[in-house]
Order: C-alpha cells, then structure tokens, then sequence
C-alpha cells in the first residue's frame, strides 16, 4: 500500500506525541553529556511542524516534509535542530512531485535524510551522534527492501537497527558535538541524538504496522 500524504502528515503528528512523551527522558540523557535541551528543543521543533502541517488534500508527501524541516530549522536552536532539519528538507527533495510514495521512495527518503544529517554535521559513525542510529536504520531498510520485504517489514528492521544503534552509543567516546567536549568522560551514557533517531524509526515502524 503506497504512503499517503495523509499517513505523512499522521506520522508527523505521532512523532510529535513520542517525542513529547519522552522529553523528560531526552532532556535526562542530554543533562549527561551535554546541556539537557534536547528533549525541549525537538518537543518545541515538533509542535511547531505540527502547527504548521499543510492541508493533506492540497499538499504533496514532499510538502509536509518540507515543512518539517522549515519548522526544526527556524523553531530549534542547537545541534539537533538544523540537523534534523536538514534530514527532513534532503528527504523531501528525495520524493519531490510524487504523489504517493512507494517503499522504494521511502527507503530513498531513509537515505536523503542520513546523507543530510552527514553534510550538515560531518560526523561518521561511531562518532556517538544521531547518526549511529540512522545509518544503522538506512542500511537495514536498504537489505530488507532489497529482499522483497513489504514497508511495514522494512520500517520495523529499520527500528530494531536504529535501536541497536542507540545502544551502541552508550561506550563511545563522542567525537562530534557538546558530548565531545567531555573526552573520555562522555563514554558510558547513551547518545540523546540516537535516542531521538530511534523513537524516529519506532514511530514509522508503529504506524506502518497499523
Ligand atoms: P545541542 O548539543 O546544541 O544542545 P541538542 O542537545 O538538541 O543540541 O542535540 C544534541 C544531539 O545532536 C547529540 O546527542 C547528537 O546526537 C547530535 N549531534 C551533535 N552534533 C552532531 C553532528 N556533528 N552530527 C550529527 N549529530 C550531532
Ligand atoms: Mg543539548
Ligand atoms: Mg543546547
């Protein structure tokens, strides 16, 4: 079943009610190794692509997603905000002018959404960033779609592999970001951005499962 601009714009909005949900938690780990904003900084990024979600019957997959990245750019100081952002503008352009997306469309957008977070940020995996948690993702959904899994089988490898991502970030030292500024001491906790990434994923892999 192809990806309504409709389903686009549910996602959006669950997304925001995770994150919502779990900004206490995101703001804990940040408190760790960085200045514990994370979590108020995308809840406050995500009511506001909320806010400003296009009509679905007028406004393509690409539209709402183009709005997202507009509202974390403007609304989110810090790292994570043009980040995300980024992801988000790279994975509209990915489906521009399609009406609906297949699977293929969305693992492509999976992909433009790392490549963006990569260009913008310059960190490479194993790095302690977000981007553990998304190029674990992208490379999942890439095998699953590659053997003929349907979306909701895609999107859930591409969950679990973002977690696993998450997790992995607990022992590293980071090298990009505030985390980095505390060396060695930064290892042990778990990366707020991957966490982010990850509640990401699960969301995409809930609503495909319906
Ligand atoms: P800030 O660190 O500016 O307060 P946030 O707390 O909102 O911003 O976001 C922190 C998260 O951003 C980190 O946990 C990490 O995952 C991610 N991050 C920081 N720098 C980079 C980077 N260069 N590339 C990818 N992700 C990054
Ligand atoms: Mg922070
Ligand atoms: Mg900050």
């Amino acid at each position: 079943m192809p990806v309504t601009t409709r389903d686009v714009r549910d996602l959006v909005e669950a997304y925001a009610r995770v994150v919502a949900d779990n900004r206490d938690y995101l703001v804990e780990l940040d408190a760790a190794i960085g200045d514990a904003d994370h979590g108020a900084n995308l809840d406050r990024g995500m009511q506001a692509a909320v806010a400003t979600l296009p009509d679905p019957d007028s406004a393509t997959p690409s539209d709402v997603l183009r709005g997202v990245a507009t509202a974390l750019i403007s609304k989110v100081g810090g790292a994570a905000g043009p980040l995300y952002g980024t992801a988000f503008l790279r994975a509209s352009t990915a489906v521009k002018d399609r009406p609906e997306l297949t699977a293929e469309d969305v693992v492509a957008a999976i992909r433009a959404g790392l490549d963006g977070v990569v260009a913008r940020g310059k960190a490479e995996p194993g790095d302690k960033t977000m981007v553990d948690a998304w190029e674990a993702a992208a490379r999942a959904a890439e095998r699953a779609l590659a053997s003929g899994a349907p979306l909701s089988q895609i999107l859930a490898a591409a969950a679990d592999a973002a977690e696993e991502g998450m997790r992995a970030t607990i022992p590293l030292v980071a090298r990009k970001g505030r985390a980095s500024y505390l060396g060695e001491r930064s290892a042990g906790h778990q990366d707020p951005g991957a966490t982010s990434t990850a509640l990401l994923f699960r969301a995409m892999a809930d609503q495909a499962a319906g």
